[in-house]
């Protein structure tokens, strides 16, 4: 299901806010470098050779002076006076405006002095000893191609290794994006001025939120703590399936207490390169010490405190999450219970941490947030509608009774969702049937009402859920049925919606009985048509894996007795061997394939002592689509006290 967050209206400051160094700069002026530097180190001589040099420009004593450079080059100087001289017009050419320039004006490489000066010796014969061109010997090391042969391989080799590490560290957050703050943690701070979220914002959770109010006051008033000796917890884990507002209630302990907070992901630590983790978890803690008082909030916190040797079996010791783990044991060890730093980690397996974090003077205190009951999920539409511009008739009460096993995530998402339905037929308000699409659309997903389906298909269609209707109507336990469909949405070509009631605890009957209706649908389509279709796919995986979980986790079987397979740890998740023997595995498959068969059989009784009622009601739906419980009502009658239940287990084949 798709988690969607509200804007944050408190937008985390600190680091984030910095501008972020321009590379491109670097890229620019290294290019202008290399492009500008021949002209710097002044080679604009025009290159000659020694014959067109005695010839053309020695004989007409043009020359000023010559150069020797490095005994294999010679620079040649021509007269200024030579300056407007035709012949010299292409090596005068002016530079810079107007200014001329002054030379070397030719080169020419020459094999060796000692011929260069020979050569010259002859030519100068003619000469005036007077006239003879003064030569210097110059040695010229060319200290920016050197520099720039030693440098540019270097140069090559930072971006090369920059690129890569700004690609392995780019976890999340800014902190892995350089080189230079690999190993410095990448957490979010938000500052205490935009710490906006307070416990009127998170609705519900009312005993974790007295639980956690003890840190509020804490961390708003130590002294009344450290006077009379008590420690406070120097961690808090927030235990909840996700969307339960984990992260909200860690943000609303930094708001209410108006303290920094540092919100990182457990899997924002841990890199490829070992070690990286625990500089990162160091530097995390250091930081937070120079901010406190300041809560740490670490979400996922299973992805490094997950119980060392767990899963060695298949992937090996991770040696980089140990000394992560490791790394943050001995932070909150280190720091001593009055710093001011608390941290609060969020899990929804909190049975999988390693015991260490768990020992009191660490992790020591849990608290656990459960999906919302009703009246809590009534005060979280409240929170969620209050920015919306709703119609008068809206009832969140009703949709709060219409979203049983929805988290606080799921319901802003239905806010969300209404909102964007009600603006997509540019409504001025959201209507209640806004609110109803939106959690249709999130439990079953978007109509698809282009969706050929012949008319063949669609009466077997209706024939399936007509028989999931019935059965389930006429079985006590089953949850009271609101509507059945056969527009097809998501990838489901038809939906029944149901009503759970809120229990906690749910019996043996319950179990087959809930097993009998999901495999009404494939059972009316053997009733009718004698014959059955794929569209019972989705039924079969749910009924497999409920008749398995009867076996053998709850104990249901009288065969296998009141055993139980179920590890809570998620130890055996990972583990290659099952905990019972060959035998049994037989047994536990003999059982469960007699479960699903006596549900069918059930359900193919039940259908077919009702088939001119099944047969009706598949009628309707073809004609309507869509049918709601008082049509359902009107075909099956009410479920109040006297509706004749089907009675399981009078039937002969319980017994
Ligand atoms: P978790 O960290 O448990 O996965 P979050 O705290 O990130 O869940 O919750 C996601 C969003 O769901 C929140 O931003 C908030 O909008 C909404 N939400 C969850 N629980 C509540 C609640 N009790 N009251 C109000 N909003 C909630």
């Amino acid at each position: 299901m798709k988690k969607v967050t509200p804007p944050d209206k408190t937008k985390p400051a600190g680091k984030i806010n910095k501008p972020p160094f321009n590379w491109a700069w670097v890229y620019v002026i290294i290019l202008l470098y290399l492009f500008l530097s021949p002209l710097l180190s002044g080679k604009m001589a025009k290159e000659t050779t020694w014959q067109q040099f005695s010839t053309k420009i020695l004989s007409r004593k043009a020359v000023a002076k010559l150069e020797v450079v490095n005994k294999e080059r010679v620079d040649v100087y021509i007269k200024s006076s030579f300056s407007k001289d035709t012949a010299f017009k292409e090596v005068f050419k002016p530079i810079f405006g107007n200014g001329l320039y002054y030379g070397p004006h030719y080169t020419f490489n020459i094999g060796s002095v000692e011929t260069f000066e020979h050569h010259l010796d002859e030519a100068e014969q003619a000469f005036s000893p007077a006239k003879h061109i003064p030569v210097s010997y110059v040695t010229e090391s060319n200290w920016l191609l050197n520099l720039l042969s030693w440098v540019v391989p270097f140069v090559l080799l930072f971006f090369l290794w920059n690129y890569l590490m700004r690609r392995a560290g780019g976890v999340d957050g800014p902190g892995g994006a350089s080189i230079f703050n690999f190993g410095k943690s990448p957490a979010i701070l938000m500052e205490k001025e935009n710490s906006k979220v307070t416990f009127a914002d998170v609705a519900g959770l009312e005993e974790a939120k007295v639980e956690v109010q003890e840190i509020v006051d804490f961390l708003k008033k130590p002294d009344s703590f450290t006077k009379l000796g008590a420690k406070i917890p120097k961690g808090v884990i927030l235990v909840g399936p996700p969307g339960t507002g984990k992260t909200l209630l860690a943000k609303a302990v930094a708001g209410e207490a108006q303290v920094p907070f540092f919100s990182i992901s457990g899997a924002a630590f841990v890199e490829m390169f070992v070690g990286v983790g625990a500089s990162r978890v160091r530097d995390l803690f250091q930081q937070a010490k120079n901010k406190a008082p300041c809560i740490i909030f670490i979400d996922e916190i299973d992805a490094i405190g997950r119980s060392r040797g767990k899963g060695a079996l298949l992937n090996g010791s991770n040696d980089e999450r140990e000394s992560t783990l490791n790394q943050l044991l001995t932070e909150m060890d280190g720091f001593g219970t009055n710093t001011g730093v608390i941290v609060l980690a969020a899990t929804n397996r909190a049975d999988m941490l390693d015991p260490a974090l768990v020992r009191p003077g660490r992790f020591d205190r849990h608290i656990y947030l459960e999906l919302p009951n009703l009246t809590e999920r009534t005060a979280i539409f409240h929170v969620h509608a209050a920015g919306l511009t709703m119609a008068d008739d809206i009832d969140l009460t009703m949709l709060a009774g219409q979203t049983p096993g929805f988290s606080g995530a799921d319901i802003a998402n239905i806010c969300n969702e209404a909102a964007l339905i009600a603006a997509r037929r540019k409504a001025d308000k959201i209507a209640m049937a806004d609110f109803g699409e939106a959690v249709d659309r999130i439990v079953a997903g978007l109509e698809k009402k282009s969706k050929i389906i012949s008319a063949g298909e669609k009466r077997t269609i209706a024939t399936h859920e007509a028989g999931h209707a019935i059965v389930s109507w006429l079985l006590r336990t089953v949850d009271p049925l609101v509507k059945v469909s056969i527009i097809p949405r998501g990838k489901s070509l038809g939906a029944s919606w149901y009503l759970p009631e809120e229990k906690q605890l749910r019996s043996k009957t319950a179990f087959r009985e809930r097993l009998c209706a999901t495999l009404g649908g494939r059972a009316a389509e053997e009733v009718m048509f004698n014959e059955v279709s794929s569209g019972a796919l989705d039924d079969l995986e749910k009924a497999t894996k409920e008749a398995y979980s009867m076996v053998v986790y709850y104990g249901f079987d009288k065969r296998l007795g009141n055993i139980s397979y179920y590890d809570s740890t998620g130890q055996r998740d990972l583990s290659l061997q099952k905990p019972f023997s060959e035998a049994t595995g037989d047994l536990i498959d003999s059982e469960v394939r007699k479960l699903l068969a006596m549900a069918y059989r059930d359900a193919t009784v039940i259908l077919e002592e009702n088939r001119a009622l099944l047969e009706e009601l598949a009628a309707l739906l073809l004609k309507k689509e869509i049918v709601d419980q008082k049509d359902l009502e009107e075909i099956l009658g009410k479920r109040t006290v006297g509706f004749k239940y089907f009675d399981l287990s009078d039937h002969e084949i319980y017994n």
